[in-house]
């Protein structure tokens, strides 16, 4: 049999009937994986070893007396580290919650391990999820598996790095402003953000309510809808969450292109995307429409307001959502502080980090009164505005498509102290976050130095099953 690293769920799951190998053979054989790549690749922060084994065996155990055992079952999946993991370290990469146990279980984690998912570890991001190379982690470098010199893409480039580099066969990631979508692109994978509300955000710690979402970081588009399908539904823990049934996401699989309509965007092909990811990506949409579907352009004037619209709001509810790490309820204390409002101030200068505390300042600062609500409310109506074009434009056609990031994986170290040109990197991204529309990076060839270029596909709300039909046309397009 093949190295079972390098396999998707449905053969793993394949495998695992024909009784050719078992779960814990399986699990052994990732953990393994990552004793060999990890002191390179750094996408783990934590390995919980044990439980996973222990966990397979469960999984070995209820199939050998012939009972259910999920529809994940037996399938090693690693969580970004901001997923809170009952019993298990959750420190979002930060110095502040270095140390924290959660009570209890994310709801997302919580429905894969009912689903039979075994869990690997726990992975790097940038601290509090602001990032977009993993840089920004206070716990541990993370490299990209295509090229060691390389960032993998962030924020969740840990949990990218570790499904490209064979040491996971799938991986959860949260996605505010593109931080699946980006490491997803970066490191050669593919990575989902559904549309908002369609995955609980219970036990997700919070960066920007109005735009968090939870989505699989896998290696094929099959295996996304397979993982999507096992996560989403609603969930009365999270007022957010919606009330309508999903799913159907493998059933729309295999259906193809034929009729579809899909829009390119001029914005997110000119000015600030270097000119070979946005050939890569041209190519990837002509392959759709020799496939059957129709493409045309479409001009989206708002997008240009949505990168500083996403940054100013995003801040500002992190600056909000931030402040109960106070270093009394969570995390780390500061010792020796003489009173209340010192222990505050001491407990958040040494915790939190240089880009975190950017953040809670331009968002103080965006809420404050006077001229800095004047910021906000502006934010607010730039939103507005580009949330009704590409609802609009996702009305008269059924998918719109874009790279996923601007250029290809850069060099670590390039962007680190120039916090405007990383920011940069999440120009394609930050508009589907800001509407609430689902939207998927796959890969779609190389750029530059062979590095992966990823393609993006965005849809119409709850429109999962569309994107997945023409994500696999093109899977299949690209390998024939
Ligand atoms: N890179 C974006 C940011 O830094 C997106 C982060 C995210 O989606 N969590 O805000």
């Amino acid at each position: 049999m093949h190295d079972v690293t390098g396999m998707s769920i449905a053969s793993l799951q394949e495998a695992m009937a024909r009784g050719e190998t078992s779960a814990e053979e399986i699990a052994a054989a990732f953990l393994a994986r990552i004793r060999e790549k990890d002191d390179a690749v750094g996408a783990y922060l934590t390995v919980t070893e044990e439980e996973a084994l222990a966990q397979a065996r469960a999984v070995d155990a209820r199939r050998a007396r012939g009972l259910p055992a999920g529809a994940l079952a037996g399938i090693p999946a690693a969580y970004k580290d901001n997923l809170c993991t009952r019993g298990v370290r959750t420190t979002c990469a930060s110095k502040l919650l270095a140390d924290y146990r959660p009570p209890y279980d994310a709801a997302a984690v919580e429905r894969l391990q009912a689903a039979g998912a075994v869990m690997l570890g726990k992975t790097n991001l940038d601290e509090f999820a602001m990032g977009s190379s993993t840089e920004h982690s206070a716990l541990g470098r993370t490299r990209n598996p295509r090229d060691l010199s390389r960032v993998p893409g962030g924020s969740s480039g840990g949990s990218a790095a570790a499904v490209a580099a064979g040491e996971a066969a799938f991986a959860l990631g949260s996605d505010t402003g593109g931080s699946v979508r980006q490491p997803a692109a970066l490191c050669g994978v593919v990575g989902m953000r559904p549309t908002y509300g369609a995955v609980s955000r219970w036990g997700l710690v919070a960066f920007a309510s109005s735009m968090d979402e939870i989505g699989p970081l896998t290696r094929t588009v099959a295996d996304s809808a397979r993982v999507l399908e096992a996560l989403c539904g609603h969930d009365v823990r999270d007022m957010t969450s919606a009330r309508r049934p999903c799913g159907g996401y493998v059933e729309a699989l295999g259906t193809g292109v034929r009729g579809l309509s899909i829009a390119l965007p001029e914005e997110m092909f000119g000015e600030g995307v270097a000119p070979e990811v946005a050939e890569a990506v041209e190519r990837g949409a002509r392959l759709l429409e020799r496939k059957g579907a129709r493409l045309c352009g479409v001009r989206l004037p708002a997008l240009r307001y949505a990168l500083p619209a996403y940054y100013i709001l995003s801040s500002a509810e992190a600056s909000s959502n931030l402040a109960r790490f106070d270093g009394v309820r969570y995390g780390r204390r500061a010792q020796e502080a003489r009173d209340m409002e010192a222990l505050y101030a001491a407990s958040r200068s040494e915790g939190f980090g240089p880009e975190v505390k950017r953040r809670i300042l331009l968002g103080t600062f965006a809420l404050s009164a006077g001229d800095g609500e004047a910021y906000w409310r502006r934010a607010q109506r730039a939103r507005a505005q580009v949330r009704a074009q590409m609802r609009s434009a996702l009305e008269a056609h059924d998918l719109l498509l874009s790279p996923t990031a601007p250029s290809v994986a850069w060099r670590a170290g390039e962007k680190a102290d120039d916090p405007v040109s990383m920011y940069r990197s999440d120009l394609c991204t930050v508009p589907a976050s800001l509407a609430g529309l689902p939207a998927l990076s796959m890969p779609c060839g190389t750029g530059k130095d062979g590095l992966p270029v990823g393609l993006q596909l965005m849809g119409r709300a709850f429109a999962e099953g569309t994107i997945y039909r023409a994500a696999q046309a093109l899977e299949e397009a690209m390998a024939e």
